[in-house]
């Protein structure tokens, strides 16, 4: 830690000195990531995962601990960017896993826990009337759009600036190659006016309007409630489907943001941690929408997926969602959420810096910039290169977060976790604060 206090002459020399320490302090991670290099471009299979000089390669997970190839030992506040929330070793999850695996897999043919697992999506999240299981949050969007789009027979989709729907559908660019190519109007997140206006003026091209309830990869940017029931209200008048993306904020409450906020969509997309933390996706919603997908209709939509219902995610799904992840425990992880980042931001105030957390609940995200933050384009006031040193100087810490500053919590996590991630923000702001700028 001496290193830490020696250099802070200015951002720039701070940040290459904390790297140096990574890279000091990580030989075999680096060794590992050259080998990578030399079979996955870039090292990795997942960009998110990339950071400079060189990400982690994590060995082994526990409870709500990570040790790294070096072995370093790390509290998990990423948590699997949210899919975490039973941490590493959860065993209720374990043994399902192993008994539906004892029954064989790869069985080719229907199983009862599908309707298991959709009848617990449905009891909480009622306006999921029929649901669709699919392997990720990407497909969970791209098949609800697509339905959106022959249910209503229009082209168009509406989304919203920084928003993020999975690897084909990210808005925080103007333009991105690889996203999905559909005709999409691009709408700015609680601008209630400008978005109305753009309803009206598509109105008659529009089949879906696609939102999260709170931007997540965004930078956990909430919605104003008024400004998602002024959509609700725009999309029912002119019988363009509500698709809210909750594959993030469906752990915020036992029946999502949805619940929390009395508004129910037409769609509704999930994955994460539904699955019990193995590779998930769903869709749902109203019986007339989702009934397209009906094989048994001579007009029926095909939805093919070959592990759409596979034997261990249904099982770890049921486990999960339905015996681990119950509606207290849904309660009680999101208030140690809220006391967590209340917390967080207090400490900020006091030191009189423009820093904040924001977020909702067992989600939040770090920004080195004052005043509310209403849509992702706020979010870029607060310097990336501040991001980037609070993210090197908690791994030193013994804190695992994302690098661009998003933390979720986990089941495991015990109250001295929090106390430990508040002790090392307090230590960063006494360590960097001349580096931050001032309220
Ligand atoms: N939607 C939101 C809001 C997400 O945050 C994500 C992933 O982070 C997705 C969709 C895509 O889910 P997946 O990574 O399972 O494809």
């Amino acid at each position: 830690m001496a290193t830490l206090a020696a250099v802070n002459a200015d951002l720039n020399s701070a940040l290459e000195e904390a790297r140096a320490d990574f890279t000091r302090r990580n030989p075999k991670s680096c060794s590992l990531y050259d080998e990578a290099c030399q079979e996955l471009p870039g090292g990795n299979t997942r960009t998110a995962l990339y950071y400079p000089p060189f990400p982690l390669t994590m060995l082994k997970g526990e409870g709500a601990r990570l040790w790294d190839a070096d072995g370093h030992r790390y509290t998990d506040f990423l948590n699997e960017f949210t899919a975490g929330v039973y941490g590493h070793s959860d065993k209720t999850i374990q043994h399902a896993i192993e008994r539906a695996f004892e029954n064989g897999v790869n069985r080719g043919a229907i199983g009862e826990l599908e309707v298991k697992l959709a009848r617990l999506i449905r009891q909480r999240f009622p306006s999921m009337e029929l649901v669709r299981f699919v392997n990720s949050g990407t497909e969970a969007n791209l098949l609800a759009i697509q339905l959106a789009r022959a249910y209503t027979r229009r082209p168009k989709i509406m989304v919203f600036e920084g928003g993020y729907h999975g690897a084909v559908f990210s808005f925080s660019a103007p333009n991105n190659p690889m996203n999905a190519p559909f005709d999409y109007v691009r709408a700015q997140y609680n601008d209630i006016d400008a978005t109305l206006a753009l309803i009206e003026s598509n109105a008659a091209e529009l089949a879906v309007t696609v939102i999260e309830p709170m931007q997540a990869g965004g930078g956990c940017i909430a919605a104003r409630p008024a400004f998602l029931e002024a959509l609700r209200d725009a999309c029912a008048k002119h019988h363009i489907l509500l698709l809210f993306d909750e594959v993030v904020t469906s752990r915020l409450g036992p029946g999502g943001l949805q619940a929390m906020l009395g508004i129910v969509p037409d769609l509704t997309s999930m994955g994460k941690y539904i699955g019990g933390g193995l590779n998930f996706g769903v869709f749902g919603g109203r019986a007339d929408v989702m009934s397209l997908l009906d094989a048994r209709r001579p007009d029926a939509l095909s939805h093919a997926g070959t592990f759409n219902n596979n034997v261990l995610t249904m099982a770890a799904g049921c486990a999960g969602f339905g015996e681990v992840y119950t509606a207290e425990r849904a309660v009680a992880l999101n208030s140690f959420g809220d006391r967590l980042r209340n917390r967080l931001n207090e400490l900020c105030r006091k030191a009189g810096l423009a820093m904040q957390f924001t977020g909702m609940g067992s989600v939040m995200n770090v920004h080195f910039c004052a005043g509310e933050l209403l849509r992702y384009a706020d979010t870029k006031a607060g310097s990336a290169d501040l991001k980037d040193l609070f993210f090197y100087d908690l791994l030193e810490r013994g804190i695992y977060l994302a690098r661009r500053g998003m933390m979720a919590l986990s089941l495991p996590l015990a109250e001295a976790d929090g106390e430990a991630l508040l002790a090392a923000v307090n230590d960063f702001q006494k360590t960097r604060g001349s580096l931050i700028p001032k309220l």
